[in-house]
């Protein structure tokens, strides 16, 4: 039997029958086939990943740069091709969306024949408020829902809303769904995502603790109950995302029931550029020392600071475990201070849950740097986690990596936010 977008075609010795796809589709089978197309829009970028949901394989993937900027290009590798850079202007999303397009079905570098063959797309969404606590196939009445989630990520949301838009323009018959950063923290308990302001401030402005990296710590957590062979509503869980930003997340019984970003992905962890937990009098007592606004003091919160700032080096960890290597004494404490807060949160988990059965390092940082994954764990022995020195020199692998008598499982899983998004759009779409 083979299956196109408009047709079925089942082949015999004595029979051909062609049935026209959307009815059988609608009234007779499950469609099993399925390419998903990935779009993770920023500002001036978008991230895509082509995926056939029928084995989990990614067929293509790419990188559109500089979008409303000179010197726009797509960098594009179709899995198994060489990969290829195009150069030309894109003076939108929607521009950019075609270029990607048409490098997808390019007979050269291409990975599919024709358009027909994506079945539905699937779009990352930063902030979903307290409307979504999971992925929606995506209509007028949801593209209202997220624009209005837009105050709260003013970065992120309206560059999400663009790349559906243009999407939707290019391809205005296959479904769309929206996978949202903020969804899978939406189980955490009041005590957890309440601020201890006036209560209005919540009713009034919805001002409450959100999180993000939803999918990677959904990914992660579910693998680590898969690796463990156990189930996950029986598991408590530290998922730590340490990227570029970076976040950790207290996972009982497969609900997150708390994670340290907050209304915004400022708060908890330091991060390559970002403070996270500051006292809050600090920006009113710098605004008055420096006469600055509120505009550049969160400018520079969000862009200045992290491990950055600390070290004067770099926002890249490499850069910075080098420079320490060296005996820069600044690169030296900015890790310092970054290992002691992650360290910090586990501690705090811990209380939190009662306990932990496993620890998961992913992202960046997390998944290549023994160096940072042992000097977090330091001093945690007390609990029960203890790391193997030759099983942790490791990088990007799904492993265990504490000894074999740690009671609790120090894990390093590689994490796939893209995957968990095309898993998702699969499931609403066919
Ligand atoms: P994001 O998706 O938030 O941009 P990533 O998950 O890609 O971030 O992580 C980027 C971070 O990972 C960078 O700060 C980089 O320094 C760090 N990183 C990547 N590889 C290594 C490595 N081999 N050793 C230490 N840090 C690394």
């Amino acid at each position: 039997m083979k299956k196109s977008k408009k047709f079925i075609i089942i082949e015999s010795d004595d029979i051909l029958l062609t049935i026209h796809y959307q009815a059988f589709k609608n009234n007779y089978w499950e469609v099993e086939e399925m390419k998903v197309l990935v779009m993770n829009c920023g500002s001036s970028s978008l991230k895509y990943q082509l995926i056939n949901m029928e084995n989990e394989e990614v067929l293509a993937i790419g990188l559109a740069e500089r979008i409303g900027i000179d010197g726009s290009v797509v960098k594009h590798e179709t899995t198994g091709k060489q990969k290829v850079t195009i150069e030309e202007a894109m003076v939108d999303h929607k521009a950019a969306i075609k270029i990607v397009l048409e490098a997808l079905v390019h007979n050269e570098y291409g990975a599919i024949a024709s358009m027909d063959e994506i079945g539905a797309v699937g779009h990352r969404v930063v902030h979903g408020g307290e409307k979504f606590a999971s992925s929606v196939v995506i209509n007028d009445e949801i593209l209202k829902a997220i624009e209005e989630c837009s105050d709260l990520a003013p970065l992120h949301n309206p560059a999400n809303l663009m790349g559906i838009n243009a999407c939707q323009e290019i391809l205005p018959n296959v479904p769309m769904v929206g996978v949202f950063d903020t969804a899978f923290h939406q189980t955490m308990p009041e005590a957890s995502y309440m601020y201890a302001l006036p209560y209005e401030l919540y009713e009034k402005h919805a001002v409450r603790r959100y999180g993000f990296h939803g999918t990677s710590h959904k990914y992660v957590s579910a693998k680590a109950a898969e690796m463990l062979g156990k189930s996950i509503e029986e598991l408590k869980i530290v998922t730590c995302h340490l990227g570029n930003g970076a976040s950790i997340a207290a996972v009982k019984n497969g609900q997150s029931i708390d994670t340290s970003m907050g209304l915004t992905p400022l708060e908890g962890l330091v991060m390559g550029t970002r403070c996270g937990d500051i006292d809050p009098a600090i920006i009113a007592f710098w605004m008055e020392k420096e006469n600055i606004t509120i505009a550049e003091a969160t400018n520079v919160m969000n862009k200045k600071s992290g491990v950055l700032g600390l070290s004067g080096v770099s926002s890249d960890f490499r850069d910075i475990e080098g420079a320490a290597a060296e005996g820069n004494k600044r690169a030296q404490l900015a890790l310092d201070v970054y290992y002691q807060r992650v360290k910090k949160y586990i501690g705090a988990y811990a209380a939190e849950m009662g306990g932990i059965d496993a620890v998961v390092f992913t992202a960046g940082l997390g998944e290549n740097s023994a160096t940072a994954r042992k000097a977090i764990c330091e001093d945690l022995e007390f609990l029960g986690m203890k790391i193997d020195d030759a099983k942790n020199d490791v990088r990007g692998k799904q492993v265990v990596v504490s000894t074999d008598d740690s009671t609790v499982k120090v894990l390093l899983i590689p994490t796939n936010e893209e995957l968990v998004i095309a898993r998702d759009t699969k499931t609403l779409v066919g």
